[in-house]
């Protein structure tokens, strides 16, 4: 590390847990962030400033008027320009040393398997199933760490899948594809802006965490906030046998 590089991250290597390996495990590190929104806002900043190496932004959306209540990385000045670039141009202010590979696009099956074999750790920050379900299964079938969050309303949650390991469960074990879950969008429902903050850094958190080697990953628990009465919940959580996703992958 360069003399600049021990002061910008002095208070990382100041932790026991992180430490300078730690930090040096972060700055090798490569990130896929799969949407650039209220979730992947936060989550994108922190792991910038943080000097996760490489990161790469995936979200085909442009940034709209009713998104800047929320998504922080992007300004009223960048309305109309694509979500990825906005978020890079934040990135890149805060920490120039990163690299940003800013992809508008659509996180389909087939760039998801081009995509997820290079990352460290994939967070996913979209915002409907089946993006959530396509991340989930390319996590599985490529072997990689995933940090899954959701907000709508006053309602947020946050899990980790760790393919690694045998006993935890998959997105899907807890959260059935064929199941007929109701869509909801903040289009639609509304969302409270500092929720996305709470759990996009909170993801931020467990990559951070999983790449650095500091501390055990939320694998095999969900928590779930209730926002309104402030309160987190915890619910735990097992493989399931049949699950369509994971448990034909091992
Ligand atoms: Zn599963």
């Amino acid at each position: 590390m360069t003399d600049d590089q021990l002061l910008r991250y002095s208070r990382h290597i100041l932790l026991d847990e992180v430490g300078i390996e730690g930090q040096e495990r972060i700055l090798a590190s490569h990130a896929l962030i799969i949407g650039a929104g209220g979730l992947g806002s936060p989550a994108a900043l922190f792991l910038g400033s943080a000097g996760v190496g490489h990161i790469t932004l995936v979200d085909n959306d442009v940034v709209d008027l009713t998104n800047l209540q929320r998504q922080i990385a992007h300004t009223t000045a960048r309305v109309g320009q694509p979500k990825v670039v906005s978020a890079a141009q934040a990135i890149t202010a805060i920490n120039p040393e990163v690299q940003v590979t800013a992809l508008q696009a659509r996180a389909d099956a087939a760039l998801l398997d081009t995509l997820v074999p290079q990352a460290t750790v994939v967070l996913d920050c979209s915002d409907n199933y089946a993006t959530r379900h396509a991340v989930n299964a390319a996590c599985v079938r490529h072997g990689k760490p995933l940090v899954a969050g959701a907000v709508i309303r006053f309602d947020g949650q946050i899990t980790v899948v760790d393919p690694r390991d045998a006993a935890s469960p998959c997105y899907a074990c807890v959260f059935p594809p064929d199941a007929a879950f109701e869509e909801v969008q903040c289009s639609t429902m509304g969302v409270f802006a500092p929720l996305v903050g709470v759990v996009g850094a909170m993801q931020a958190a467990e990559a951070l965490k999983w790449v650095s080697g500091a501390g055990p990953s939320l694998a095999g628990r969900l928590l779930m906030l209730d926002g309104r009465a402030m309160e987190w919940n915890t619910m735990h959580l097992k493989r399931h046998p049949d699950c369509p996703v994971c448990s034909a992958a091992k």
